[in-house]
């Protein structure tokens, strides 16, 4: 009998490790202690919910043990969610787009027919900075259906301490219509149903073990006032950018820096490789600490 590769077998352990999620509900959020819990579902029979610290921002799953609480009051979170979806409402880069700490890597997992991912991007930040690197992935479900391999390695760098990433949601679909004013295009495309889409994304990845945080990045980072709203109710956290390296927008301190992990948008890699090698404009990377 052949041996199995490690690779491999990661993968089919990942895969067998699946669960099924089903009755995933909003819950309009409420606090105990430090916890706002903001859905409840289903796990494999297993009632659940998703929960966030309130002064870290962290995101974890846990058995329903808490079905009642107090208002969330003022706190980090709470404040956060509201500064981050306040009118007005730009149709372009709303929400966060600049942070008080040091600069933050946020890399796109829009839907791709490329094969594979920005390897070389990944394993350039493993092999030039600390461990665990913090990255942010804004990633979306047609992404992870047709990349379950590299997910598969992502998630391994993750385990492996070598990255610290926080999962975050580009929505399921990512809708795109190439020519279409940015009006009637992205989640603003006629019909578009923005809050299933975004909880598709949540249940995606939760099936394949891994945990949503609460940051949401608009696809074309292209929204309007009732989209944010919609996120807002979602108790989301949209995130925008001031550095699109790929548009010729330098980082600096506090920066939110954007670009593309699935092949899309070379340039953008190429430019932070450079910036990373010289170790000048980026010399550290930071968690988003808004
Ligand atoms: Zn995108």
């Amino acid at each position: 009998m052949k041996p199995i590769l490690p690779t491999l077998f990661l993968l089919l352990t990942i895969q067998s490790q699946a669960v099924h999620i089903t009755h995933y509900t909003v819950n309009k959020p409420f606090c105990y202690s430090d916890k706002a819990i903001i859905r409840t579902f289903n796990m494999d029979g297993h009632r659940m919910q998703l929960v966030v610290d309130v002064n870290t921002l962290h995101t974890s799953t846990q058995l329903v043990i808490h079905t009642l609480g107090h208002p969330c009051g003022s706190s980090r979170y709470t404040k956060l969610l509201h500064k981050s979806t306040a009118a007005p409402y730009p149709v372009t880069n709303d929400g966060l787009t600049h942070q008080h700490g040091g600069m933050t890597l946020t890399t796109d997992l829009c839907p791709s027919s490329k094969s594979g991912f920005e390897r070389r991007l990944y394993q350039a930040l493993i092999d030039r900075f600390k461990h665990p690197v913090p990255v942010i992935l804004f990633i979306s479900g047609r992404w992870i259906v047709h990349h379950e391999k590299s997910l598969a390695q992502l998630h391994r760098w993750e385990h492996e301490g070598k990255l610290a990433i926080t999962w975050g949601n580009h929505t399921y679909t990512h809708p795109y219509h190439p020519g279409k004013p940015l009006e009637h295009n992205f989640v603003l495309s006629p019909g578009y149903d923005l809050k299933s889409d975004t909880l598709k994304l949540e249940q995606t990845l939760l099936e394949r073990g891994i945990v949503p945080s609460i940051f949401f990045r608009f696809p074309g980072l292209v929204s309007d006032q009732k989209s944010i709203e919609t996120i807002r109710n979602l108790g989301l956290i949209p995130i925008g950018s001031d550095a699109w390296l790929a548009k010729g927008q330098l980082p600096k301190q506090g920066s939110i820096i954007l670009v593309h992990g699935n092949k899309n948008e070379p340039k953008g890699v190429a430019r932070l490789l450079k910036n990373i090698s010289i170790k000048k404009t980026i010399p550290k990377l930071s968690p988003l600490s808004p």
